[in-house]
């Protein structure tokens, strides 16, 4: 048995499952993020052992899924935006001194894909990106089946590749232009002071402001989309994260004008789908850590 905790600013999620993937069991508690580092390791700590106490197994190993940036070798969250006071933790060694299991901690958009590829879109294919579009973009890259992270782990960045560097758009990140600072649900409610979900209702309404503003995003996304096409050749880009949700004014325009700047062929052969995976893929991808 495996167990995947996703570790979110809200609230912690956990799953016991076997190594198919079939959850026997989960459970979420809040994070309590305002109430400081410790209480919220304490609180991942109740998760794991309801987990492990509801079936009397052996676990084989633990996977988590945090925000921000993880060293993924050594099991550190560098920051969590989400979770203050969290800097440098060392989850990893934290918990493994405590279970005396092997744990593995990885960023959420990096679990989300191999959520991805294991359970959901991907599974029957080997090469492939995960694009998650919500308040932020993120990715994940699966190349042979398995995750690419870069040197430091820090690969898959997909909103912070430069689109347009006018120093018109401001990102989170203090570049200019990132696909982030254009195509996401912040540039949505920059452009429209609604936030997506908002956006979208009004676009369904008739608002012209919130129709020109997704038809901007997903413009935007539609060269980010064409870029990955052009580096990477996946077979698959599998989007996923809030803004999937709205397919008809995001997905759907984005899968025909990425064609017009991807180069033929690849554009030819990739295939763009909506993520599987609802509400699961977090604590699914923090389980398939073990795999
Ligand atoms: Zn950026």
């Amino acid at each position: 048995m495996i167990i995947g905790i996703d570790l979110g600013g809200t609230k912690i999620a956990g799953v016991l499952a076997t190594p198919s993937g079939k959850i026997l069991m989960d459970v979420h508690i809040p994070t309590e993020a305002n109430q400081g580092k410790k209480r919220v390791i304490e609180n991942i700590h109740k998760v794991i052992d309801t987990l492990i106490k509801s079936h009397k197994v052996k676990i084989k190993a633990i996977g988590i899924g945090a925000p921000g940036p993880i060293l993924y070798e050594k099991g550190i969250v560098v920051e969590a935006p989400n979770l203050p006071g969290w800097e440098k933790v060392h989850l990893k060694d934290i918990l493994e001194k405590e279970y005396k299991v092997p744990v593995f901690v990885d960023n959420d958009a990096n679990c989300a894909a191999l959520a991805e590829a294991w359970f959901g879109a991907g599974k029957f294919v080997k090469h492939f990106l995960y694009m998650t579009v919500s308040t932020g973009i993120g990715g994940g890259i699966i190349i042979d089946k398995k995750l690419y992270r870069g040197a430091i782990g820090a690969a898959g960045e997909f909103g912070h590749m430069i689109i347009d560097s006018k120093k018109t758009y401001i990102c989170a990140c203090g570049n200019y232009g990132c696909l982030e600072s254009l195509a996401s649900g912040t540039a949505i409610k920059k452009m429209t002071g609604m936030d997506a979900i908002a956006a979208h209702l009004a676009a369904h309404q008739g608002d012209k402001k919130a129709k020109k503003a997704l038809e901007e995003v997903a413009h935007y996304l539609a060269i980010g989309v064409a870029n990955l096409v052009n580096i990477f050749n996946p077979e698959m880009i599998v989007i996923g994260g809030g803004l999937s949700n709205m397919w008809q004014h995001i997905g759907l325009p984005v899968k025909k004008e990425f064609k017009k700047y991807a180069l033929t062929l690849p554009a030819k052969s990739v295939k763009i789908v909506r993520a599987k995976l609802k509400g699961d893929a977090g604590v699914l991808g923090a389980a398939a850590l073990c795999l």
